[in-house]
């Protein structure tokens, strides 16, 4: 199986997630800098890369190194947190995004503004997902993160995403894996049965949609990682390995992790 290139392009963010676990110490590189990363991306034949952050609407050179991507026939998968999106933007980028991946922990305003999205951040994001799906060809997919917070209200996420034509939903366990999740752990720990709970409120609840389950391992083992400063990372134990840097990379090692 291939793993899935996933492209931290900056740390920056304009929301304050409790539960982030974003890369919080890096640089941010240039348009060349980051145009060497994707040159080698292209050499490497990878079939699609994730865009994230941070927010990586933030990042000024994003939409110039995504247009380059789909041009060599990469899928262009957008993660984002909506706050830079409107209508106008997504018709700006209807030409080169495959998709856009969402998280949507909770319908709940009061639930959205503990976690810190913000109590707008269901409602703009539903708004956006019926132009979406109204008006353009982008797929659109759902991350959830399961956590104490959101427990209570997972039947009615669950029934909400389903109306969507959603390509897949993506449920996560909170991980306390790096940056402000582990100061937040006992707000939002779960336990695996509470997880496990809650996977088959979503399986029930929303029978017409396409629930990917992750466990920690798939995480781990799905993702090359690539940070805002260029270090080409996999992530086993929840620790951090940095196989190279953007100014050596090694083609063969980046291969054989791309495709074991
Ligand atoms: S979880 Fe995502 S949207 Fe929230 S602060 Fe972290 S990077 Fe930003």
């Amino acid at each position: 199986m291939e793993r899935s290139v996933c492209w931290n392009i900056t740390c920056k963010c304009n929301e304050n997630c409790k539960f982030c676990f974003r890369f919080t110490d890096n640089n941010v590189l240039s348009f060349k800098e980051n145009k060497i990363i994707l040159d080698n991306l292209i050499k490497l034949n990878a079939k699609k890369i994730t865009w994230t952050g941070g927010e990586c609407l933030l990042y000024p050179h994003l939409f110039d190194l995504m247009k380059l991507s789909h041009e060599a026939g990469i899928e262009n998968i957008l993660i984002s947190n909506a706050v830079l999106l409107d209508k106008d933007k997504i018709l700006e980028i209807e030409d080169f995004v495959d998709y856009i991946t969402f998280s949507i922990d909770s319908t709940n305003s009061k639930v959205n503004e503990k976690m810190g999205r913000g109590a707008n951040h269901y409602k703009h994001i539903k708004e956006l997902m019926d132009f979406i799906r109204a008006k353009t060809n982008i797929k659109l997919r759902v991350n959830s993160l399961v956590s104490k917070m959101n427990l209570e209200d997972f039947e009615k996420l669950a029934r909400v995403i389903d109306k969507y034509d959603v390509e897949r939903w993506k449920l996560f366990k909170f991980t306390p894996l790096r940056g402000k999740a582990i100061e937040t752990d006992q707000l939002f720990d779960i336990t695996d049965q509470e997880y496990l709970e809650a996977t088959s409120i979503a399986q029930k609840h929303a029978p017409n949609t396409r629930v990917v389950i992750c466990i920690n391992t798939n995480l781990e083992d799905d993702y090359l990682l690539i940070n805002p400063s260029g270090d080409f990372i996999v992530t086993k134990d929840q620790k951090d390995e940095k196989i190279c840097n953007y100014k050596n990379i090694d083609l063969g090692k980046l291969e054989g992790i791309l495709r074991q």
